[in-house]
Parts: C-alpha cells; structure tokens; sequence
C-alpha cells in the first residue's frame, strides 16, 4: 500500500524568515486538527536560501512535515558557479528534490542526460527525486499526450536499476495546467498515472510499479483537490504549486487525503 503525499513547490517565493512563519503556521494548523502524520507524507520545497531554516525550525520544533529542494546539480563538486549539490542538500536533511520541472525544463534547459545524472545524485545522497513529465497544449491538441509523459519517464529512467526507480516519485504535471486555473479532471490525471504505472510495469516490474507514487500537479486546491484524490486512483497525492504558499490552503489539501 502507498502512503499519500502532498508536497508543495514553493518555486522562488518564500524567503528565509516568511519559510519559517510559513512551515510553522502549517505545523499548528495540522497539530490542531489533530493531524496524523502516518497517514499522508507532508512536504514542502522551498528555495535554497530557506532551506536551512525550515532545517532549524524542524528540529527544535520537532516538526514531522519533511522537506527538500526544487533543484540540484548533476555532479557532486567542483567550479560549478551557482549550483548546488545533492549531498549539500542531503547535509541539510532534505529528503526530496524535483528533476526536470517544466519551467526548469523551460528556462534551463537540460538534456536527458543531465535529468539522469541529476536523479542519480539525489538517489546516492539518500534522497528521492521527484520526476516531472507532462504534455503541453500542443501535445495534447494532438492527442498524443499519454505517449509524450510516458516518453519522459522513460527517457530519465530507462538506464537506471529497478531498486533506483522504486525510490522515486513521478509528478504528473501537464504543462497547460500549470498556474492557468485550468485543473485536470479525475480521468485525464487517472489516464495518465495508469499509462505512467502500466509502462513501470512493463520496463521494470511490478512490484517497481506498485511501489512508485504518482502525484498529480497543476493548479490543485482545496476545492478540486478531493475529486482528483478520490477519483484518480492510480494518483497518490500532489504537487501543489500555488495554494502551498498559503497554509491554511496547503493543510486543506493535505487533510483531504484523509
Ligand atoms: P500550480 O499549483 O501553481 O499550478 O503549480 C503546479 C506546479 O508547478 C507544482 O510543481
């Protein structure tokens, strides 16, 4: 059985001292619900700079909400001016790291390789890489989207071993529901989990594909978020983007996997 998750994308909002109001706001408002953390992992991905105080307020407080990066290096070391490594990351306890995020995708571009290079530094760190795939309009338009997400989980996965791939989660995030206001509904998130699970299944095997987590991302709030949670079965969770900078929005979402 796969445990739920919702995770949420802070993108480049949030500085040091708003993460940590943010992170601790969040903490009360599900320890007043009396929340129950073994049932639905709760993350949040700020930026770089916030990292270490979610890090410090984590530990004094000791908060069970987990927390990671939206990014990393794909090489461990050395003259890579502004980068930052997986075992950095891993140093400040980080569990979680986004790969190929449509707008890191869209504004850095990487190649496959570089996506590969990248999965695997978090998974040597000890970390779990939060593979994003997802269709554009375009793709769409043609019909062609289950093939094209699909293309990119493989595209990522296909080199890697069957024990690399059972750690990591795959974000389905089509690119048009991204910050539009325009939510997937429960059967095109459903479809595309389904197809991503079915071809885990068949490049790797079952057991990989039964223990993978899919999230759906892409405008989710607390009002659609239960329809997708319900409905969507082969989806175990979400990555929020937006409705994560609000707490009392993001401990919504989070409740309603309950
Ligand atoms: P929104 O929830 O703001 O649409 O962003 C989704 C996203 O990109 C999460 O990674």
């Amino acid at each position: 059985m796969r445990r739920p998750i919702v995770v949420g994308n802070w993108k480049m909002n949030l500085n040091h001292r708003e993460a940590t109001y943010c992170v601790q706001k969040l903490a009360w408002i599900l320890r007043d619900a009396n929340f129950d953390y073994r049932t639905c992992d709760v993350v949040v991905l700020p930026p770089f700079t916030s990292i270490r105080s979610v890090q410090v307020l984590a530990e004094a407080d000791n908060l069970k909400i987990a927390y990671g990066a939206q990014a990393v290096a794909a090489t461990s070391q050395g003259a890579f001016t502004g980068d930052v490594s997986a075992d950095m990351l891993a140093a400040l306890d980080c569990s979680y790291v986004i790969v190929g995020h449509s707008e890191r995708r869209k504004y850095h571009p990487e190649d496959d390789a570089t996506l590969v290079d990248e999965t695997r530094a978090i998974l040597t760190a000890g970390m779990h890489p939060i593979l994003c795939v997802g269709e554009s309009y375009d793709e769409r338009k043609q019909g062609i989207e289950l093939e094209y997400a699909v293309g990119q989980v493989n595209d990522v996965t296909r080199d890697l071993s069957d024990d690399e791939v059972s750690r990591m989660l795959i974000a389905y995030e089509p690119v048009w529901a991204i910050g539009t206001g325009m939510v997937a509904n429960s059967q095109t998130a459903q479809d595309a989990a389904h197809a991503i699970r079915e071809h885990l299944a068949s490049s790797f095997s079952t057991e990989v594909a039964e223990r993978v987590r899919i999230l759906y991302g892409g405008s989710v709030n607390s009002k659609n978020a239960s329809q997708l949670m319900t409905q969507a079965k082969d989806m175990d969770g979400f990555l929020v983007g937006g409705a994560s900078l609000d707490p009392d929005e993001f401990s919504a979402i989070v409740r309603l996997t309950q």
